[in-house]
């Protein structure tokens, strides 16, 4: 059903992102690429993807912290895929620190980049879903946008934003076979998280593996990371007809993180 499909995935030249777009390109969607990194890197992963899966691949640099880009990205995903069926928000950073030495610049990054981009991106692409008559958005919140935990004030509170953000827009689409959905992972281990690793391994004076270990059980029960597989496995389900009528949810994929 996805075949022929034309989708954005943000922040994805990395992490959970390259996950999902690479699942839905195994699906036989085209996809278009965003996020930073070496240009030459960027141009492999682009041909490699096209390659194996037989599929349009495209790229487009856009920095989503700046609302131009943002919407720049979706015209030019319409242009050069024929159109945007699915739109998957998934580019994020992270800044650690209490509130009180919280960097402002940190802030103003970390809630343009994870929640703002949500806003921009969706306004612009709900147009063309809706003359088309069919469209998904799927949005990488966090089980930080359902729980919060102490460091990561501007982090929750995008995340927070970001799950509210996708109910009113499931809401204003209810009726129409447009849906929109969060998807709230746990720990996955991407660089976003080793470089929170590796900082505790230092600050702890411990190796990077107890490190790891450490960070796993002090909120994740199943003492598991998720995979990007298994959660690109879960945007192409949203993405299908059994997902249809489920929509303004927050799903977390998260070890057991938020029954406790
Ligand atoms: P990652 O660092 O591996 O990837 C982030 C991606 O976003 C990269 O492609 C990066 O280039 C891109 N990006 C960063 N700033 C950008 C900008 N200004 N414009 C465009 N692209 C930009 O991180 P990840 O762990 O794969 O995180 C992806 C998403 O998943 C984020 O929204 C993150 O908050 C969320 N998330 C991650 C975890 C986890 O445990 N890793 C858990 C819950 C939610």
């Amino acid at each position: 059903m996805l075949k022929g499909r034309k989708a954005i995935v943000t922040g994805s030249t990395s992490g959970i992102g390259l996950g999902i777009a690479r699942a839905l390109a195994a699906e036989g969607v085209s996809v278009m690429l965003n996020g930073f990194g070496d240009a030459g890197a960027i141009e492999t992963l682009r041909a490699d993807l096209a390659k194996e899966f037989g599929v349009e691949v495209a790229y487009n640099a856009a920095d989503l912290s700046k609302a131009v880009e943002c919407e720049a990205l979706v015209a030019d995903a319409e242009a050069r895929l024929g159109g945007l069926d699915i739109l998957v928000n998934n580019a994020g950073i992270q800044h650690v620190s209490p509130v009180e030495d919280f960097p402002a610049d940190r802030w103003d990054a970390v809630i343009a980049i994870n929640m703002s981009s949500v806003f921009h991106t969706t306004r612009k692409a709900l147009p063309g879903m809706k003359a088309r008559g069919w469209g998904r958005i799927i949005n990488v919140a966090s089980v930080h946008g359902l729980v919060g935990s102490a460091n990561k004030s501007a982090y929750v509170a995008a995340k927070h934003g970001v799950i509210g953000l996708t109910k009113v827009v499931a809401l204003e689409n209810a009726e129409t076979a447009i849906t929109c959905n969060a998807i709230c992972p746990g720990w996955v281990l991407t660089p976003l998280v080793q470089a929170q690793i590796d900082t505790r391994a230092k600050n702890e004076g411990i190796s990077v593996a107890e490190a790891g270990r450490a960070l796993l059980l002090e909120k994740q029960p199943s003492a598991r990371f998720t995979s990007v597989e298994q959660l690109g496995a879960l945007a192409v389900f949203l993405a299908g007809e059994a997902a249809a009528n489920i929509t303004g949810t927050a799903l977390p994929v998260d070890g057991g993180w938020l029954a406790r």
